[in-house]
């Protein structure tokens, strides 16, 4: 996959190419607060899938530690566009709103809700459900190092 992901207004813009590792719902108080909506839509990749080109408004902050979760809003419309983590030195992700694709519908569906014990409303809907702060971790750290074993193995 290859395509533009752009924040709202535009001024933070870049592509991402790679493979997707996964996409999930996150219901975690940060997130509702840089994201200002209920639950966040989220995709992510190994963070080689992006460069940042020079010169992007993006501001990175850190809401908490562990984990450092380094996170890119635009400085402009600040909105988010990037965020990204180092799971264990070497293996680095990024994480993307989903709806800043330019092409959404080639993103893989959703297969979570994470941190839904900090949900605003009940979703009413078949996606597995994660509730806890290490399930909601445990997942997304699965689900990555279970990519990185099968490109190791396609190599
Ligand atoms: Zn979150
Ligand atoms: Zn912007």
């Amino acid at each position: 996959m290859n395509q533009d992901c752009s924040c709202p207004c535009g001024a933070s813009r870049f592509a991402v190419n790679g493979k997707p590792i996964g996409r999930f719902f996150c219901h975690c108080t940060i997130c509702q607060k840089v994201y200002g909506k209920p639950f966040a839509d989220v995709t992510y990749f190994r963070a080689d899938a992006v460069a940042l080109p020079a010169g992007q408004p993006v501001e990175f902050r850190r809401y908490r530690s562990p984990p450092a979760l380094r996170r890119g809003i635009c400085a402009k419309c600040n909105n988010p566009v990037v965020a990204f983590l180092t799971m264990v030195p070497g293996v680095n992700v990024a994480f993307f709103p989903s709806q800043n694709f330019t092409r959404p519908a080639e993103l893989p569906v959703p297969d979570r809700h994470i941190f839904y014990h900090r949900r605003v409303a009940d979703i009413p809907d078949s996606i597995p459900k994660l509730s806890g702060y290490w399930p909601s971790q445990a997942h997304v750290t699965r689900m990555v190092f279970a990519d990185l074993f099968r490109s190791k193995r396609a190599a």
